[in-house]
């Protein structure tokens, strides 16, 4: 029997930068997701998952269902795609990474799932290649047009540092975050749904629309000035440029806080994911972050009537 696990994550700074080759700083959360797998000697594969209907399948059969088997058979196609030889398995897992919550249960049930793989069948594989794998699974099998951020936090992020990953080189430089600083994470059960994945998808055309109009291969090289020059084109293009231009100096004035342990600086709080529903993110002192997300959980049902659900701390 071998035993993986991997963390779910939390982007601390650096949204819609990363289709924009810009900067991000995700770090692992303490909700991890756990495969144990035994190896077979014929090619059926087997997995089970609290909560889910169990899946079986052949190696080489892999192929498109519109369930969460397509994260199992993404992994196992991207293996013998990429020549990695492995046979069949079964496979449980059990996670405390809530889907759907915005903290990436796919990227830590993909890494997770990979790593037993490797463990199990000595594969040659490190953690930035399975990151990668990871995310050729998602991509191409379970079909969301998603960055590598996710995977390559959950491949690579530990908990108590942040990774700052800059997506024009996949350069990841570890961030140590202080240890008297707690994340504190409410779930505003307010999901994405179709039409807000539309408004995503909107953003992301219009950033390669204004990097055109612009002339530069991506928003990582445009400018304020690129900002004023576009105002008279497009105001909402220009404000989309500006968004990119300025997040990714957020990132850098962030990470600069943490390193200078300026916590006047690197407190603050904001809304995570793309903008569009999901979860809230603070920064608190650490011995007070369990009472501060209870109280403005507790503040957000008395003023909305919604529940929300406080996924960190733990
Ligand atoms: P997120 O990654 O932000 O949690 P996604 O929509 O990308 O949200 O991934 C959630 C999906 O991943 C679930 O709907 C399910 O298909 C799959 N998934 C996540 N965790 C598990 C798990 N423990 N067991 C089985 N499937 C899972
Ligand atoms: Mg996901």
């Amino acid at each position: 029997m071998y035993r993986a696990d991997a963390p779910g994550r939390v982007n601390l700074i650096g949204e819609h930068t990363d289709y924009n080759e810009g900067l991000v700083l995700p770090t692992a959360t303490p909700q991890r997701t756990v495969v144990e797998l035994s190896p077979r000697e014929d090619r059926v594969v087997r997995v089970e998952s609290e909560g889910y209907m169990p899946i079986a399948y052949r190696l080489g059969e892999e192929r498109h269902c519109g369930d969460w088997g397509d994260y199992v058979r993404g992994v196992t196609w991207v293996l013998a795609k990429a020549g990695h030889p492995i046979r069949g398995f079964d496979a449980g897992i059990a996670s405390r990474v809530p889907p759907g919550a915005g903290l990436s249960s796919s990227a830590a049930l993909e890494v997770a799932l990979l790593r037993a793989l490797r463990d199990a069948f000595s594969l040659t594989l490190d953690d930035m290649a399975l990151a990668y794998a990871a995310h050729k699974a998602e991509r191409d099998v379970v079909g969301a047009r998603v960055g590598t951020m996710d995977q390559l936090a959950a491949a690579l992020a530990r908990t108590g540092e942040a990774l700052l990953i800059d997506m024009r080189k996949t350069k990841i430089e570890r961030v140590p975050i202080p240890a008297d600083v707690d994340i504190a994470v409410i779930d505003s059960g307010i999901a994405h749904d179709n039409a807000k994945q539309g408004a995503y998808n909107e953003r992301r055309a219009q950033c390669e629309e204004a990097a055109r109009r612009l002339g530069v291969a991506s928003l990582r090289d445009a400018t304020l000035s690129d900002v004023e020059r576009l105002v008279p084109q497009s105001a909402t293009l220009a404000r989309r440029v500006r968004h990119v231009v300025t997040e990714n100096e957020r990132v850098r004035a962030f990470v600069a806080a943490l390193q200078a342990d300026d916590h006047a600086r690197c407190y603050g709080a904001r809304l995570v994911g793309a903008g569009f529903g999901g979860s809230v993110l603070a920064l608190v002192d650490a011995d007070r972050a369990a009472d501060a997300a209870r109280a403005a959980a507790e503040r957000y049902r008395s003023r909305t009537g919604r529940t929300g659900r406080v996924l960190m701390p733990v």
